[in-house]
């Protein structure tokens, strides 16, 4: 039936709907739905439970879960080389760092590293363009915090070992090399970024691990 447009009826009922359908003489009374409905909850008691107590009862993530990014502690001290890619890759800019140099043959490291965790969006970003795996994203999801400025994790909050992040890294290695195939296979030994032990003309065929260490038993064999 064409509608008068110059008289709009909010809600139209149209008495002539076809697939209405009818109730029946029980469900009229209301009764016995009411009571359908009661049996139906009542079955569902002695089902399995799928909602947890939270947050007595924590919810432990799989390895593929992106929760709040932290970064690698590898023998007591950061992977990081502060060289900025995650900051630059980060899309809320939610990374800043401070690069320092230190004697040892890692040379650089993050004099200060912070992750504003009101920024992040946890997209994983930073972790895909880190050369070193000196950033990951956690299992922790569980973030409270007070005030802007307690929201702000330093270095304090963001190391992690890399023992209680393996099954992340395991998943990484797993998900980059069905990705990239041989190339990408992170070697720890490759986060020794020394520009001045280097055997720059190449002619030893060590790996630069293996050439510091050779260099050590020679100078210790010397004295
Ligand atoms: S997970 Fe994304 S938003 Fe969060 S710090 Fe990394 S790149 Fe930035
Ligand atoms: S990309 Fe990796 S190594 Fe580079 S600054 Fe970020 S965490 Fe450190």
């Amino acid at each position: 039936m064409a509608q008068d447009l110059e008289k709009p009826v909010l809600n139209a009922l149209n008495k002539d709907y076809s697939t209405e359908r009818k109730l029946t003489v029980l469900e009229k009374m209301y009764l016995p739905e009411i009571l359908k409905g009661m049996a139906y909850s009542f079955k569902q008691m002695f089902q399995p439970t799928v909602t947890m107590q939270y947050p007595e009862v924590k919810w432990e993530p799989p390895a593929v879960f992106r929760g709040r990014p932290v970064l690698v502690k590898d023998n007591g001290r950061e992977r990081c080389v502060a060289c900025g890619l995650c900051a630059r890759a980060c899309p809320p800019l939610a990374i800043s760092m401070q690069a320092a140099e230190t004697d040892d043959a890692k040379e650089r490291f993050p004099d200060f590293f912070e992750i504003n965790m009101l920024r992040c969006i946890y997209c994983g970003f930073c972790e895909e363009v880190c050369p070193e795996e000196a950033i990951v994203m956690s299992k922790d999801y569980d973030l409270v915090f007070k005030s802007r400025e307690e929201a702000i994790y330093g270095k304090d909050r963001l190391l992690v070992d890399k023992e209680n992040l393996k099954e992340r890294l395991d998943f990484l290695r797993e998900y980059r090399n069905g990705q990239f195939g041989k190339f990408w296979d992170f070697q720890e030994e490759n986060n020794i970024h020394s520009v001045r032990n280097r055997d720059t003309k190449w002619e030893t065929g060590l790996s630069l691990v293996a050439l510091l260490e050779a260099k050590e038993a020679q100078a210790s064999a010397k004295k």
